[in-house]
């Protein structure tokens, strides 16, 4: 097969992320019935590499894999893990965990919404509070990395909170996993997820669970609030017959078995070196402009700068990103409801001198549009 080489575009938006050629070409593959065991295979390969990424150990942990975006996980943790009469405290600082306040208001979930300022991480005195007024809270759930802000919030302490009361600790790892360090028992999480289009630098289509087998098969008796996205349902079906329920996206996971080699190629600590890298040279370069971030330095997860729109008349964010974008950088509206800021992020297969390309062009097209800083 001629494998040409194909445009880069380098992405900084939040993921889906800037992938190697490798991992695009390892979509183009023969057809394949996924219902063949060559495919149950590779499946089961997949499953224990995601363990490995989480450092998850293979006896209590298990993975669990669904065709859809990092949504589909918060829906299925939640609507799954919770048994009969007991609730559900999100310790909420930001769009993501918004989110999950959402799925539990969909599915009627008994629920506490401990939502605090979305510029600065929770305060564990209100979880602790929280959980010792209610009792009756079975699951404690949280953002890793709140994407929208930037802000990596203490999992480590709120998952031993978590526990001291007795109650299970659900992550949202969707935009940390693989690009953060990250160890399941040290942080004390007995559910993870994320998709494999962020920190696994694949393609868009398959989300994962990476969870403790033991509440996994007490869910089994839980109510039953949906039928495609039932956690035990899906987790069953890989024991017995190593596939998906139903269709999985078959050329996604031939991407992400690539994605996955070539992240044990680049190693764990030279990846978390990268991103910080790049995340560094963002700095920089927003600092030189004379550009300002919105959330204190010692918070920032390291992964996603927050930038304040300049105070300029000229300022217009779709002119800037379009101007960016024809040249082959995209950047990304932020998610905070009450400043105006967009987001710089440093997933993907991106390095130092891609940021600094990135900002010589976002200066020419500063000066183009007559916006002078500093
Ligand atoms: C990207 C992301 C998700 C998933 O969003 P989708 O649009 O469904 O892929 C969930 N949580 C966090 C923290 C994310 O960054």
């Amino acid at each position: 097969m001629c494998m040409e080489k194909i445009k880069r575009n380098v992405l900084l938006n939040p993921g889906p992320a800037t992938t190697t050629d490798t991992v695009k070409y390892a979509q183009v593959v023969p057809d394949i019935c996924p219902r063949e065991k060559e495919f149950a295979g590779m499946m089961k390969r997949l499953r224990t590499d995601l363990l490995k990424v989480a450092h998850a150990p293979e006896d209590r942990f298990t993975s669990v894999l669904f065709c859809g975006s990092g949504t589909i996980n918060i829906d299925i943790c939640l609507n799954s893990l919770l048994p009969e009469g007991r609730k559900v405290l999100v310790v909420n600082n930001g769009a993501y965990s918004s989110r999950a306040v959402e799925v539990c208001e969909y599915y009627g979930l008994p629920h506490i919404d401990l939502k605090s300022s979305v510029y600065e991480r929770p305060d564990l005195k209100e979880v602790k509070k929280a959980l010792h007024d209610n009792p009756d809270i079975y699951m404690v759930y949280t953002t890793h990395h709140e994407t929208g802000t930037g802000i990596l919030n203490p999992i480590r302490e709120i998952g031993a909170l978590a526990h001291e009361h007795g109650a299970i600790f659900v992550v949202d790892t969707t935009s940390s996993l693989g690009m953060i360090p990250f160890d399941m028992v040290e942080d004390n999480v007995d559910f993870c997820m994320a998709s494999a289009q962020k920190g696994l630098q694949a393609m868009t289509g398959l989300s994962f669970i990476v969870g403790n087998i033991e509440e996994i098969c007490k869910s089994k008796d839980y109510p039953k609030r949906s039928y495609y996205c039932n956690l035990y349902m899906q987790y069953d079906c890989f024991e017995q017959t190593g596939e998906m329920h139903f269709t999985p996206p078959v050329q996604t996971i031939y991407a992400t078995m690539q994605a996955l080699k070539e992240y044990f190629e680049e190693g764990e600590e030279n990846k978390f070196a990268r991103h910080r890298r790049v995340f560094n040279a963002i700095h920089k370069g927003i600092e030189e402009l004379g550009l300002k971030d919105v959330i204190k330095h010692e918070w920032q997860s390291g992964l996603v700068v927050s930038v304040l729109y300049p105070d300029h008349p000229n300022w217009n964010f779709e002119k800037v990103h379009d101007y960016c974008y024809e040249r082959g950088f995209t950047i990304y509206p932020g998610k905070i409801s009450t400043t105006n800021t967009f987001r710089l992020c440093a997933l993907g297969t991106i390095d130092e001198q891609d940021i600094r390309d990135f900002f010589a062009v976002l200066k020419e097209a500063l000066h183009t549009f007559n916006i002078q800083l500093k």
